[in-house]
């Protein structure tokens, strides 16, 4: 049997690597974006992974576009809760739309995408939802009180709905990625990238597919006692 994989965020970054590798391993996947309708198309062209666009923070574009990718490529078994975005600062200087569009795309979107799926799968007594929370949900850090709150925030939710999707065949898992080589970190200031791989007691940042490969094995049947769990992947930066 194919099952199905929706990854939001999956056009670019760890999430593309999780479309890709999910693919590889004979999913159906679709990748939901945002906006960069270029990054997207050249994804698809590169893939043959169909993308689909909308805001993970609007619950009405989750309902439409989940509607859409169930007509497309049947009913989803596994939901990538992968889409996030950073709007770092200060706290004396953060902004009150600092703070709400990190909650509405990094906490809110996980919301957002798991309810309308949720009864889908308890009635097909199978899913499988994972979700890539953050090393700095985990410890906290310097000017991301908004990321590490809705981060934070992501782990308690999978641990909840863990307990609630249990006895319908359904696992709810959480991944904390460590610094990882996509936009988001190759963006930040190279000597700021520079200390941070001082700290990474591997000494190197790590890469998409490696994340991927966890998401990979969480969908798996192999998975299926695994549920409510945080797998921590960081390269021995923080240890839980
Ligand atoms: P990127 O910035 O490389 O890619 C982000 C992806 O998310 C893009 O596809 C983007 O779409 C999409 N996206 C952003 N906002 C929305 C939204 N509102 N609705 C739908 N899609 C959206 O991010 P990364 O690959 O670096 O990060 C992926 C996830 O991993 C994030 O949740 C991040 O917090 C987490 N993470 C990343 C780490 C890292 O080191 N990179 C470390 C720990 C966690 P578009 O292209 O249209 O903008």
């Amino acid at each position: 049997m194919t099952r199905t994989a929706l990854v939001t965020g999956g056009s670019r970054g760890i999430g593309a690597a999780i479309a890709v590798a999910l693919k590889d391993a004979d999913y159906k996947v679709a990748a939901n974006y945002a906006g960069n309708d270029e990054a997207a198309q050249k994804f698809t062209a590169d893939t043959g992974i169909k993308t689909y666009k909308w805001s993970v923070a609007d619950y009405d574009a989750c309902e439409a576009g989940i509607k859409q990718v169930e007509a497309d490529l049947g009913p989803i078994d596994v939901l990538v809760n992968n889409a996030g975005i950073t709007r770092d600062a200060p706290f004396h200087k953060m902004t009150r739309d600092q703070w709400r569009e990190v909650m509405e795309t990094n906490l809110n979107g996980v919301f957002n995408m798991t309810h309308p799926l949720w009864n889908g799968m308890r009635e097909r007594k199978f899913g499988r939802i994972i979700t890539i929370s953050s090393i700095n949900g985990q410890k906290g850090q310097f000017a991301q009180a908004n990321y590490s709150a809705a981060k934070a925030g992501d782990i308690g939710f999978t641990k909840a709905l863990a307990q609630e999707g249990a006895r319908a065949g359904i696992t709810v898992n959480a991944i904390c990625p460590g610094y990882i080589a996509t936009d988001m970190v190759m963006a930040v200031p190279e000597k700021v990238r520079e200390s941070i791989i001082a700290q990474i007691p591997v000494g190197r940042l790590g890469e998409a597919a490696e994340i991927a490969r966890c998401v990979v094995f969480l969908s798996s049947d192999d998975a299926g006692f695994i549920t409510g769990s945080t797998i921590t992947a960081n390269g021995g930066q923080y240890f839980v």
